[in-house]
């Protein structure tokens, strides 16, 4: 079934969200259309409007958040506010448990280059893996909590030190093709902080219910929208008013002290220099693969397609020799972060395996419909 992906990039049309339109082209190639539409100088200067605002207000505090993981595009984002738009920043990331040596040194490396203050949000191991647990289970999204722990997080922070501002990355809803949030706008908005894309698989209140006790979650808990709204706190995203090229940001972010993967690429990617932060995020992806059919390599042919860097016959090249490779990279560190069983592991994935998609073929799991 050769339409199942879109004709211009490699996206199925089993993603969420994702719509196709009678050319067979996907909304996400669609948004990118219309990015080429887009004025970014009058976009830039929008930015710097809104930086002139605050720049310097905020007495003797920070003009913003800057949330960063360690990786090249939080970098990116640091040297934008604090060196070309010139506001106080804070950094502020949430650890991962199980960091890779890069991502410490990464991290380590944003600070120096950019002197720059970090402030680092730790939540109680116990309750995480508890959660994650419970979620990799019953959501097959292991990353569930973490996700509400960084908007949250962030949140109270900016709350706690009333900054202004909060500057996130790229739009998911925007460069996916998406629901669009509302900081997709020139303004900003507080309701961003604590609503977003990321939530729609289960409520937080049913998941939690009865089993993690509430005094145990302040950093999982969004603060009251009335109150970040009473501080004028807003959210914005930097991929609306700059193009968001990945490939560019890790450039300078290698010119102050980034690496790559020392090792190489991790089985499934095709560049080595994004998401080595941390352990456990490959096999959290490769289950989207189980539920969606597709993953990392999916997701980084069509950032390179989109911005110009990759043809769509290469990219099918890619995917077609690299889509099966499981990320077996960390998966002792998994099963020992997540207390399972080779068969409590192997059995759950099974259990998430969409059979919509995947078929047994001899002895390997393979998908229905294979890109062309
Ligand atoms: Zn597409």
């Amino acid at each position: 079934m050769n339409n199942f992906y879109c004709k211009r990039c490699v996206l199925p049309r089993s993603k969420p969200g994702l719509k196709f339109d009678d050319e067979g082209i996907c909304s996400a190639c669609r948004s990118v259309d219309k990015k080429y539409q887009i004025n970014w100088r009058e976009r830039s200067d929008k930015l710097m409007q809104i930086c002139d605002e605050i720049r310097n207000k905020n007495k003797g505090g920070y003009d913003c958040i800057v949330p960063v993981s360690g990786g090249k595009d939080g970098t990116y984002q640091v040297y934008l506010m604090s060196k070309v738009y010139k506001l106080k920043t804070l950094a502020v990331t949430l650890q991962a448990h199980v960091q890779t040596k890069e991502g410490i040194e990464n991290l380590n490396a944003l600070v120096s280059s950019y002197n720059c203050d970090l402030l680092k949000v730790i939540v109680r191991p116990s309750t995480l893996r508890k959660m994650k647990r419970i979620a990799f289970f019953e959501i097959g999204n292991p990353n569930y909590a973490e996700h509400r722990v960084i908007f949250s997080s962030v949140a109270r922070t900016a709350l706690f030190y009333n900054v202004p501002l909060v500057v996130w990355g790229e739009d998911i809803g925007f460069e996916f093709g998406g629901n669009i949030s509302k900081s997709s706008n020139d303004s900003g908005s507080a309701e961003d902080l604590i609503n977003n894309d990321l939530f729609r698989e289960s409520k937080f209140d049913h998941f939690i219910s009865g089993r993690i006790d509430k005094k145990e979650l302040f950093f999982f808990e969004h603060p009251d929208i009335n109150e970040l709204k009473k501080q004028n706190i807003k959210s914005i995203y930097l991929g609306y008013f700059h193009w968001w090229d990945g490939y560019k940001h890790y450039l300078i972010s290698k010119s102050t002290g980034f690496k790559g993967r020392e090792k190489g690429n991790l089985s499934g990617n095709i560049i080595n220099y994004d998401n080595i932060d941390e352990k456990l995020c490959e096999i959290t992806i490769w289950m989207k693969f189980l539920k969606l059919g597709f993953w990392r390599p999916h997701d980084s042919c069509g950032y390179k397609i989109w911005n110009g860097y990759m043809s769509r016959k290469q990219a099918v090249e890619y995917v077609k020799e690299i889509q099966y490779q499981f990320p077996y990279e960390y998966l002792d560190e998994f099963l020992d972060y997540y207390q399972l069983t080779k068969t409590e592991f192997n059995e759950n994935l099974d259990k998430w395996r969409n059979l919509d998609l995947w078929e047994k073929k001899g002895n390997n799991w393979r998908l229905k419909y294979e890109i062309s």
